[in-house]
């Protein structure tokens, strides 16, 4: 079994290093990732600049591929130029930061996931809650968990899920949908040694009591297991207008 890592926090997160470390228990394992943080850039892509890929060391020995690019550069590069085999998982994280509820569409995290997902390769955005001292090896553990129940239970290739760990004492997995609840946004205005004007943007997710969503599951202690979908049609939407006769005109001019 091969499982591609990458993530956006940069190649030498302490995450990826969890990640690398429990995966690698049971599979062959490829680094390609981002050689500088690349968190919050969501889909982005490089067209302006080449891409340099670099091998990594960490402690010492070949850690993976550094590339000067996003996370979905990274999986384009690998899949397409890197490895010489396609991957049966890939896994984005572990991110420093839970990626919950709307938050997930700036998540280069997830974005990566995606970009897996897109070739059809099963992909696991996970991320862990922020605190002094990150549960990073818990939620790499969550993880390989979770691997080997997709394959018990053989799931079809191309998922796309995205996972959240809370710091709190895991009681349990809940499989949850994305909320929709509203991000509070401000800004901090400050002022640099110069005595020039700045910004920095600060967001918090509302307080949410939403049934069944992946905010209301870590908020009660338990691992978020949300599937996505990079389908972006309102389905429901797209049956109301073709029945409401608003694409029936053939013969207007504009
Ligand atoms: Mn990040």
């Amino acid at each position: 079994m091969l499982i591609l890592l990458t993530n956006d926090d940069g190649i030498y997160a302490p995450g990826l290093l969890a990640l690398k470390n429990a995966l690698s228990e049971i599979g062959e394992v490829k680094v390609v990732a981002p050689l500088v943080e690349q968190s919050a850039v969501a889909h982005t892509i490089t067209l302006s600049h080449p891409l340099r890929a670099i091998e990594v060391e960490r402690g010492g020995r070949l850690f993976g591929i550094g590339v000067s690019g996003s996370p979905a550069d990274c999986v384009k590069l690998a899949l397409k130029e890197l490895l010489d085999e396609k991957p049966d998982f890939l896994v984005s994280g572990i991110n420093l930061g839970m990626n919950l509820g709307v938050n997930v569409l700036y998540s280069g995290t997830v974005a990566a996931a995606v970009e897996g997902a897109m070739s059809g390769i099963t992909s696991i955005a996970a991320s862990v809650e922020m605190e002094d001292r990150p549960k990073f090896d818990t939620a790499a553990n969550v993880v390989k968990w979770l691997i080997h129940r997709l394959l018990e239970l053989k799931m079809p290739s191309g998922l796309l899920l995205n996972v959240n760990v809370p710091s709190a004492p895991v009681k349990g997995v809940r499989i949850t949908r994305q909320s929709l609840a509203a991000v509070q946004e401000s800004f901090d205005r400050r002022t640099d040694p110069r005595g020039r004007r700045y910004y920095w943007i600060t967001a918090e997710i509302t307080e949410t009591e939403e049934e069944g969503s992946d905010i209301r599951a870590v908020k009660e202690g338990f691992v978020s297991i949300t599937p996505l979908q990079y389908d972006l049609t309102n389905h429901n939407l797209l049956d109301r207008l073709l029945s409401s006769g608003l694409g029936d005109v053939d013969d207007v001019a504009f």
